[in-house]
């Protein structure tokens, strides 16, 4: 593990209070290092596995198939059968095999059997002709020999896994094929990582639960569902610390009771200018900061760093710190883009980059160089089967059903000014299949 000193060398390059997103992203992966081997496991049925992290490989116990199958309806028969006959060929039927019903009798030579979808392949045959191209007459076939070769149609034994292969690997994030995977080698249990437990908290005098009135001045807090809802889908374990009141006393001791029950504190609201003072001051005197802002939009107020329950830093459990700027949307787009990949990295799972697709802008948008800004877009295909995408509209980082209405970030880099409509752009999707 990077120690600290090595740690600030490497960000000193770097402006802590503008850091590209790049190089936000670079010493966030760094300070965000896997559990380990030894990180704690545990042993759950297949239905409990889905979008956990599998805590080592899986080795297939068995060949899939476990034998040679047809892959179509049709017949079976030997290869040498047709080799020298003419432009058709004609076979009698000695039998059918049905998926789970084998027809054993010996064929070969030159008969065939009439053969079902994951059938056994008799004995002596190797090739199956499709049964649409097959004319029968009585317990006759004939086809024609153009186009068949040896070894068609025949799936063999162990061709989708083999027998002490690994069928998944440790850090595999569980997926639904993965469980249909599991389940054809008969395996019902597998060992997953515990789950990361994540700490979070809103900040603010201002903000009301549901079920509160909303006094002038006062808005529901959001972020907290945001949040909730962002976690559990990253499959991790959710500590939710409610709402915590802009002064030092009610922070110091959310962040220390976060911190001494979580591996991850985040927070939302009270970094930006006008707050930073006392909460800079905070986070300095419970542990280590390695930046306060980014050069994104929205997001660019965002503490990250490490913090320990203790007296004083090195002191006491630690846990990585996200503070995150307190406007919703800013939330979501630093969520994704900055605290994801943590979180899913100390899980132990295997590095899942975000989809990216070029698409064409329909219209201009205002973009400043010198910051990667992430717009709310609505993506849509061409004809071409190309994407175009326009935004939603305002894009204040308040605007909440920004998010809700779009169905893609427009990931606008670093260096680029103003987008001309016609010009490609990135669009990470909000959706994924599986
Ligand atoms: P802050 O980063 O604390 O200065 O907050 C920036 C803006 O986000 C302010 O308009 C806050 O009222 C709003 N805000 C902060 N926290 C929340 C929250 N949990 N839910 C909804 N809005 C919030
Ligand atoms: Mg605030």
């Amino acid at each position: 593990m990077t120690t600290p000193k090595e740690f600030f060398a490497s960000v000193a390059q770097y402006d802590p209070n503008a850091l590209p997103v790049e190089a936000a992203q670079d010493i966030v992966r760094q300070w965000a290092m896997p559990r380990g081997a030894d990180a704690p496991a545990e042993r759950v049925s297949l239905h409990d596995a889905l979008g956990r992290v599998l805590a080592e490989d899986v080795i297939s116990p068995i060949d899939v198939p476990a034998f040679d199958n047809s892959a179509m309806d049709g017949y079976a028969f030997a290869a040498t059968a047709v080799t020298g006959a003419g432009a058709t060929v004609e076979l009698p039927v000695a039998g059918t095999a049905f998926a789970g019903r084998p027809f054993v009798a010996t064929s070969g030579g030159r008969e065939c059997v009439r053969i079902m979808t994951g059938a056994l392949m008799p004995p002596g045959c190797d090739t199956v002709v499709p049964q649409e191209q097959v004319t029968r007459e009585g317990d006759t076939i004939r086809f024609a020999v153009a186009g068949i070769h040896a070894g068609q149609n025949r799936r063999l034994a162990g061709e989708d896994l083999a027998r002490g292969k690994p069928a998944l690997v440790a850090g595999r994030v569980v997926r639904a094929s993965d469980l249909g995977l599991l389940a054809s080698l008969g395996i019902g249990e597998v060992a997953v990582r515990k789950r990361l437990v994540v700490a979070f908290f809103s900040t603010g005098d201002e903000l009301r639960s549901i079920g509160e009135t909303l006094s002038a001045g006062s808005v529901y807090d959001s972020n907290r569902y945001t949040l909730f809802a962002m976690l559990r889908r990253l499959g991790v374990e959710t500590l939710d610390l409610g709402i915590v009141r802009d002064d030092r006393a009610s922070l110091e001791t959310a962040l220390r009771h976060a911190t001494s029950s979580a591996d991850v504190v985040i927070s939302s609201g009270g970094v930006s200018v006008g707050d930073a003072d006392f909460t800079r001051d905070l986070l300095n005197s419970l542990g280590e900061v390695a930046f306060w802002k980014i050069a994104m939009r929205p997001g660019r107020p965002l503490a990250f760093g490490r913090l320990w329950s203790g007296e004083r830093a090195g002191a006491g459990r630690s846990a990585l710190f996200f503070g995150l700027p307190g406007n919703p949307v800013a939330v979501m787009a630093t969520f994704y883009f900055i605290v994801r990949e943590a979180l899913l990295a100390m899980s132990g799972a295997q590095r899942q980059a975000l989809t990216a697709l070029r698409a064409r802008a329909a219209e201009p948008m205002k973009k400043r160089a010198g910051r990667t800004e992430f717009q709310r877009g609505i993506a849509t295909r061409e004809a071409d089967g190309g994407w175009r995408v326009v935004t939603t509209g305002p894009q204040g980082s308040g605007v909440l059903s920004s998010m809700s209405e779009a169905n893609c970030f427009i990931v606008l880099e670093h260096a680029r000014g103003d987008i001309d409509a016609g010009d490609d752009v990135e669009i990470v999707p909000f959706d994924g299949l599986i």
